[in-house]
C-alpha cells in the first residue's frame, strides 16, 4: 500500500526535518527556519505544513486528508515537550504564530496570525507566567484583533473607511485622553479585548472560539485561503509565479517583543538593499510585535542603536549577519525578536534590492571571492538594467525648486531614482488615473498589501509613516519604483482628499516631485535628466572614473559578454542613434528602416513627388532627387558603425503612409506638385488600407516598382564606395522586408547585386556585401529551404511574423490581447515575448531548413522580441547568430544572451556563420 504523504515538517532544538533546498515544498519560510536550525541559529522550535497540502486543499473543496489532523497534533506535542510548555494549558501555556510562506517571497500578500492559543483562561497563565498583566492583555488584544480581521473577515468596507478595530482604539483613546498604544493600561487593554469580541459576535453572530486548537485550525484554513486572496494573485501575475505552486502555511512558537524594554523586534538586511553598500542595514523597536516594524505604524530606529543600547546583542547579531552570508553566499533579509535579552531568529530569505545595489553586491561578492561572476550573471534579471538607465532630477531645476521654497519634506530614500506626478490618495485612485494616462504619485500615510495594483500603476510612491522596511518600501524596491517613505512631516487627510505639510495645503490632483535617491519631496514638476550610465555613454558630460555605477554596470557587461555566444546588433536608422547604440555595445545594425529615413530634412517632398508619378520616367526623375539624400544618410551611418556589419531594409511600409491624409494638406500638395487636388485625393484614397497592413507593401512595392529598389540600392553601394575609399571598412547587407516566395526575392536580388557591380566598376573599388531576407509572414518560413538557396541571411521579422502567425494585427490587438494575457490564452502578450508554441515553431522549421540548404546561413531577429529577455533566451536555443533591438536595450539583451548561454549545458558549437572580430555569432 502506499505511503501516506508527509505533510508536516518539525523544526526545533538544533534539528530539522527539512533544509534550504526544500522551498519548493516548505516555500521560503519553511525552508529556510529548517535551514538556520540545521546551522545552529536561534531559532524558535515549530512545524511547516507543505505546499503540496496546499494543493490537496484546493483540489478536495477546500479540506484536508484525513492524516493531517494526527500530524499536526504530533508535531505540536513535540514543540511543547522543547519547550515545556502547554497548547491550551492555563497555567503554562504555549502560544503560537500561524503564517504563510511560498516559494517565493511575496511580501505581506498573505495572512499571519499572531499570539495564538490565548482565551479567558490561558491569558491568566500568561499573567502568571509573566508577571504582566498588561503585556498579557496587549497580546490578548492583538490575537483578537488579528484573528477578528484575517479569519473572521472584519476589515473596511469602503476604500476611505478605517480598520473597525482601530477604530474602537481611537474611540478608546479619546476617551482616556492619550495619543499613544502605549499609554492605555492592563485594564484599557482588557476593555478593548472585551470590546473586540462583541464586535465579532455583532458582526459575524458568533462568539469569538476560546478553543485553542479550534482557534489553529480556522488560523491554518485562513492562510491556506489566503494564496486565493485578490492581492496574493494580483501579486503571482506581476510576478510570473504559478498558482499551482501554492503556499506553505508555519506554526511557529511566539517569542514576544513587548515583554518590556528588554525586549525589542527588528528587521534587516546583511547589507544596504537600496545601494548595496557592505554595511549592516536594518531598524529595530523595542518593547515592539514584529507587525509594529513592518506594517510602518510606528518609525523605528536604525540598526546601529543597538550597538549602543544592548553591544553584546548587537555583536551577536552581527556574527549571525555573516555566518549567514557566507553560508548562503547572498545577501538576507532578516527578522528577529529579543524576548528578555535574548536574541531568536524568526526568518531569513535572500534579500531583494534595487537593481543599483544588485549589481554592486554582485560585483562585490566576485571581488571578496563568495561568488564567480558567471554565479553574478545568473543574479542580475536583464529587465533589473532599465533602473540604471532611469533619469534622475536636472540639479540645476532641483535646486532652483529648492531655492523656490518647493521642498516640502524630507522623508527615507526609500526607492532610488526621480519622479514627478499628480498626487491621489488611495489605490484605486492610483489605477484609474494611471489608466486615463495621468502620472501619479500615490501617497498613503501607510501602503499595505491590498494597494499593490495601484503601487504599480504609480510614478512613485510617498508615504507618512514607516521605514526603509515598511511595506511600502519593500515593494517599491521590488518593482524598480521610486519611493519615499516615513515623511512624517505629512498630514495626510483620506476624506477630503488632501494633506496638511507644515503651512501647506497639497490637494489630489497636484503636481509633486519625489526624489528616491535623497527622500526629498517637492511641489509641482521637476524636469529629470539622465542617469550616470547615460552620462557617462551617451551624454559623455560624466568621466567614468567619477562613476562608481556606471563602473560597476561596465563589469558586469564584461562579463556577459564573456560568455554570451548571441551577437547583439541595434536597430537604427540614423548616425546619431548608432553612435548611442555602439556606446552600449552594439556589434552591428540589424535592422535600418530606410523608411524612416524619407521623412527627414527635404526628402518628403521628392518622396511624394515619385509616389504620385504617372510614368516610369516620372518615378525615376523623383528617384534620382533622392539618391543623393539617402546616399548621405547611408555615409553617415557606415562612418559611425566604423567597420560593423550594417543591414539595411529596402523601403517596406505602403506608400499612403507618406501621403497627406485631410483635405487641406492634400490641396497644398496638389498645388506644390502642379497636379489637380482631386488626383492627390483618388491616389490616397486608392492606396488606403485598414488594418492590418499587409496589402501592397514590403518587396511588393520592391516588384512592381524596380526601380525604388534600383535607387536605394544605388544610394546603399555608393555610400559604401565612398566611406570606404575614405579608409573606413564597411559591410552592407542588404535585407528584402516580407518575402513569402522566393521568385519574390530573386527578382529582388538580381536588380540588388546588378546595382553592386555598376557601382563597384563606376567607383573602382570592391567592396563585401550580402543579399538577404526577412522572414516575416508564414510562407517565407514554411519554404526557408528554397529562400536560403538564394538568401545569404535572415532575419527573423517577428513584429509581422507575430500578426500574420496569429492572424492578430500589430495595430489595434490592445484591446483584446490584454484581456486575452489576464485570461492566460497567451502567457504573455505576444508581441512582446515570443509565442513559442506558434511563431516560435515557424522560427525554429526556418532555421532548419535554411541551414539545411544553405549551412553558412547567418540568422538574426530585428523584431521587437530582439531586446526581451525570454525571446532572447528562445533565440540561444535555436541558434540564432544575433538578436538586434533598439539601442537601450542592448546592455538588456546582452545580458539575456549570457544568462540564455550559461543555462545551456550543451558547449558552444562550432559557429556555422564566418566571423570577423571576436568570437560571438554575429
Ligand atoms: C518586423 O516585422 O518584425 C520588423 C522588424 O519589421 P517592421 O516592424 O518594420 O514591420
Ligand atoms: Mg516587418
Amino acid at each position: 500500500m502506499a505511503k501516506n504523504p508527509k505533510y508536516v515538517y518539525f523544526f526545533g532544538s538544533g534539528k530539522a526535518e527539512g533544509k534550504a533546498e526544500m522551498k519548493g515544498l516548505l516555500g521560503g519560510k519553511g525552508a529556510n527556519l529548517a535551514e538556520m536550525v540545521n546551522i545552529k541559529l536561534p531559532v524558535p522550535p515549530g512545524f511547516t505544513i507543505t505546499t503540496e497540502l496546499c494543493t490537496y486543499f484546493y483540489d478536495h473543496g477546500r479540506s484536508y486528508p484525513k492524516t493531517l489532523r494526527k500530524e499536526v497534533e504530533t508535531a505540536l506535542r513535540k514543540v511543547e515537550q522543547v519547550l515545556g510548555a502547554t497548547f491550551g494549558d492555563s497555567n503554562n501555556p504555549l502560544l503560537v504564530s500561524v503564517r504563510s510562506g511560498a516559494r517565493a517571497s511575496m511580501p505581506g500578500m498573505m495572512d499571519t496570525i499572531l499570539n495564538l492559543g490565548l482565551n479567558d483562561q490561558t491569558v491568566q497563565g500568561l499573567i502568571r507566567k509573566t508577571k504582566n498583566e498588561r503585556f498579557a492583555y496587549d497580546c490578548y488584544r492583538r490575537f483578537v484583533q488579528m484573528y477578528g480581521d484575517v479569519v473572521l473577515g472584519l476589515k473596511p468596507v469602503h476604500k476611505d473607511d478605517i480598520d473597525p478595530f482601530e477604530a474602537i482604539i481611537e474611540e478608546k483613546k479619546k476617551q482616556k485622553g492619550v495619543h499613544l498604544d502605549t499609554e492605555l493600561t492592563a485594564e484599557d487593554l482588557k476593555d478593548l479585548v472585551a470590546r473586540f469580541k462583541g464586535a465579532i459576535k455583532e458582526k459575524t453572530g458568533n462568539d469569538f472560539p476560546q478553543n485553542p486548537l479550534d482557534q489553529l485550525w480556522g488560523a491554518i484554513g485562513a492562510v491556506f485561503g489566503s494564496w486565493m486572496n485578490d492581492r496574493a494573485i494580483a501579486y503571482r501575475k506581476l510576478y510570473d509565479i504559478p498558482s499551482s505552486w501554492g503556499t506553505a502555511v508555519n506554526v511557529q512558537t511566539m517569542v514576544f517583543g513587548n515583554m518590556g524594554e528588554d525586549s525589542g523586534t527588528g528587521v534587516a538586511f546583511t547589507r544596504d538593499p537600496a545601494t548595496g553598500e557592505n554595511v549592516f542595514y536594518g531598524e529595530f523597536l523595542m518593547n515592539a510585535q514584529g507587525e509594529d516594524v513592518v506594517a510602518g505604524t510606528r518609525t523605528p530606529l536604525p540598526i546601529s542603536d543597538l550597538a549602543r543600547n544592548d553591544p553584546k546583542l548587537y555583536k551577536h547579531l552581527d556574527q549571525i549577519r555573516k555566518t549567514l552570508e557566507k553560508h548562503y553566499r547572498d545577501v538576507m533579509d532578516i527578522e528577529f525578536t529579543i524576548q528578555q535579552g535574548t536574541l531568536y531568529m524568526l526568518q531569513c530569505r535572500v534579500g531583494k534590492r534595487t537593481a543599483f545595489a544588485a549589481i554592486k553586491i554582485a560585483v562585490d561578492m566576485v571581488d571578496e571571492g563568495l561568488i564567480t561572476d558567471k554565479e553574478a550573471i545568473r543574479r542580475i534579471e536583464p529587465d533589473q538594467l532599465n533602473q540604471l538607465l532611469r533619469p534622475i532630477f536636472d540639479p540645476a531645476q532641483k535646486a532652483n525648486a529648492v531655492k523656490e521654497g518647493k521642498l516640502l519634506a524630507k522623508g527615507l530614500n526609500a526607492g532610488p531614482g526621480a519622479a514627478s506626478g499628480r498626487v491621489v490618495f488611495n489605490a484605486q485612485d492610483a489605477e484609474e488615473w494611471a489608466k486615463r494616462g495621468e502620472k501619479v504619485i500615490l501617497t498613503r500615510i501607510e501602503t499595505s498589501p491590498e494597494d499593490i495594483k495601484g503601487m504599480d500603476a504609480s510614478e512613485g510612491i510617498l508615504t507618512a509613516r514607516g521605514g526603509m522596511t515598511s511595506h511600502a518600501a519593500l515593494v517599491a524596491r521590488q518593482m524598480g519604483k521610486v519611493c519615499v517613505a516615513g515623511c512624517s512631516a505629512l498630514n495626510v487627510d483620506y476624506a477630503s482628499h488632501t494633506m496638511q505639510v507644515n503651512s501647506q495645503t497639497v490637494k489630489e490632483g497636484d503636481w509633486i516631485s519625489i526624489d528616491g535617491t535623497s527622500g526629498e519631496v517637492l511641489l509641482g514638476k521637476v524636469q529629470t535628466r539622465p542617469s550616470e550610465v547615460l552620462q557617462v555613454l551617451i551624454d559623455r558630460t560624466l568621466d567614468s572614473k567619477n562613476a562608481p555605477v556606471y563602473q560597476e554596470f561596465a563589469k558586469m557587461m564584461n562579463w556577459a559578454d564573456k560568455y554570451r555566444r548571441l551577437g547583439v546588433r541595434t536597430n537604427a536608422d540614423q548616425p546619431d542613434q548608432s553612435v548611442n547604440a555602439v556606446a552600449f555595445g552594439a556589434e552591428g545594425i540589424g535592422l535600418c528602416r530606410t523608411e524612416h529615413m524619407f521623412f527627414g530634412e527635404g526628402k518628403i517632398g521628392p518622396m511624394r513627388e515619385m509616389i504620385l508619378a504617372d510614368t516610369v520616367e516620372d518615378r525615376k526623375k523623383a528617384l534620382a532627387k533622392l539618391l543623393p539624400l539617402q546616399r548621405k544618410d547611408f555615409e553617415g551611418i557606415f562612418e559611425a558603425m566604423a567597420g560593423r556589419p550594417v543591414t539595411i531594409r529596402t523601403i517596406d511600409p505602403p506608400l499612403h503612409e507618406f501621403l497627406p491624409h485631410d483635405e487641406a494638406p492634400q490641396k497644398e500638395l496638389a498645388a506644390q506638385m502642379g497636379v489637380s487636388y482631386e488626383k492627390v485625393r483618388q491616389r490616397v484614397d486608392s492606396l488606403h488600407e485598414f488594418n492590418p497592413m499587409l496589402g501592397f507593401r514590403g518587396c511588393r512595392l520592391g516588384v512592381i516598382y524596380p526601380e525604388i529598389t534600383e535607387m536605394q540600392s544605388r544610394a546603399i553601394f555608393e555610400a559604401a564606395a565612398n566611406v570606404k575609399k575614405r579608409g573606413i571598412e564597411v559591410e552592407p547587407e542588404v535585407m528584402i522586408p516580407l518575402v513569402g516566395n522566393v521568385k519574390e526575392l530573386i527578382h529582388q536580388e538580381k536588380i540588388v547585386r546588378t546595382v553592386a557591380e555598376q557601382v563597384m566598376q563606376e567607383k573602382g573599388v570592391k567592396f563585401k556585401y550580402l543579399v538577404g531576407t526577412m522572414i516575416e509572414v508564414p510562407r517565407g518560413a514554411v519554404t526557408a529551404d528554397e529562400i536560403a538557396r538564394v538568401a545569404e541571411f535572415f532575419s527573423f521579422g517577428t513584429n509581422d511574423l507575430t500578426q500574420t502567425t496569429l492572424g492578430v494585427s500589430r495595430d489595434d490587438a490592445g484591446t483584446f490581447l490584454i484581456p486575452y494575457v489576464d485570461r492566460e490564452i497567451y502567457a504573455k502578450d505576444p508581441f512582446e515575448a515570443i509565442d513559442r508554441e506558434g511563431v516560435g515553431v515557424l522560427m525554429k522549421m526556418a532555421v532548419e531548413k535554411g541551414r539545411s540548404a544553405r549551412p553558412t546561413l547567418k540568422l538574426g531577429i530585428c523584431g521587437e522580441h530582439g531586446g526581451e529577455p525570454s525571446s532572447v533566451e528562445f533565440c540561444h536555443q535555436i541558434g540564432l547568430n544575433y538578436v538586434s533591438c533598439s539601442p537601450f536595450r542592448v546592455p538588456i539583451a546582452r545580458l539575456a544572451a549570457a544568462r540564455a548561454a550559461l543555462a545551456d549545458s550543451a558547449p558552444a558549437k562550432k559557429k556555422a556563420a564566418p566571423k570577423r572580430k571576436g568570437s560571438k555569432r554575429r
